[in-house]
């Protein structure tokens, strides 16, 4: 059976696929002569339809793809993008070569064969082979994209920002209508915060975030900072207050497709401060 994996063009440059939250965004920014995708989903067979759709519509050929960072639901559909040089970040790169980062990445792919043996199907781990320390620019004619690191949800995690249509590629600092994953073992809470903040003063449109639906202006991005904030508050209170990681209520800002994250999320923030503090 045929996959129905659409591509659905949200503005005159950008086309997306949103459809599984679980699997991760992927976009595609159409510039002049060419088009860049950012993020491949988990499965190479969903990577592989969308490249094929957006080459088909818009005539273009893809010649970049960028990584928002090192997580399989990201990265695992590059197989799709052998052939074109992948962009991340030096420390992306030293997260899918360290032992820590990339033992874990290793046996979630193998569970993914496991779990899903059509869609995962040739499923690999490919490193970026075009690596920038802060930032790195791609230019065609008039049009340009900016690929910055920050940090955050992991520490090679970078977003993407389109000047043109105002459209930011946040990657994994923004999950909509799911519950954030924030206990990667290079996750810096503080980071993350800072960086939402400074999207904040950013001239944003349009925010594509790594699952979920699509973010209009800088107020939606209200909530996202709230709840980050509040977990660190409630996690700064608890460790001053001696209570253990247990005792801890964390906030229920988005909607709770699955608990597994929640106190993974609470369990890493703990930690993160019990030892900075
Ligand atoms: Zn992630």
């Amino acid at each position: 059976m045929e996959l129905d994996y659409k591509l659905n063009t949200i503005t005159p440059h950008i086309a997306i696929n949103n459809s599984m939250i679980r699997s991760g965004n992927i976009s595609g920014i159409i510039l002049n002569n060419y088009a860049v995708i950012v993020d491949t989903t988990s499965y190479r067979k969903t990577a592989e339809l969308f490249r094929q759709k957006l080459e088909k519509k818009f005539e273009i050929p893809v010649s970049y793809l960028i990584y928002t960072h090192y997580h399989g639901d990201h990265i695992f559909g590059a197989p799709a993008f052998k052939d074109i040089p992948i962009i991340g970040s030096e420390k992306t790169l030293q997260n899918l070569t360290n032992r820590d980062t990339l033992n874990p990445l290793e046996e979630w792919k193998l569970g993914l064969m496991d779990e899903e043996p059509e869609l995962a199907k040739g499923i690999e781990i490919i490193l970026p082979s075009i690596c920038f320390q802060k930032q790195y620019f791609l230019r065609d004619d008039n049009l340009s994209l900016e690929i910055h690191h920050s940090g955050g949800h992991t520490s090679g995690s970078s977003y993407v920002y389109f000047p043109e249509e105002k459209a930011l590629f946040t990657g994994d600092l923004i999950f909509q209508d799911i519950y954030p994953y924030a206990g990667d073992p290079t996750c810096n809470p503080d980071m993350w915060i800072a960086q939402l903040e400074n999207f904040q003063k950013m001239d944003i449109e349009t925010i594509i975030p790594g699952h979920g639906s699509i973010l209009k202006g800088r107020e939606a991005l209200n909530k996202h900072i709230a709840f980050y904030k509040s977990l660190k508050t409630i996690v700064l209170k608890a460790l001053n207050d001696n209570e253990t990681v247990d005792a801890i209520k964390a906030p229920d800002f988005f909607p709770m497709e699955t608990d597994i994250w929640k106190p993974i999320a609470v369990e890493y923030w703990y930690n993160f401060y019990r030892q900075t503090d």
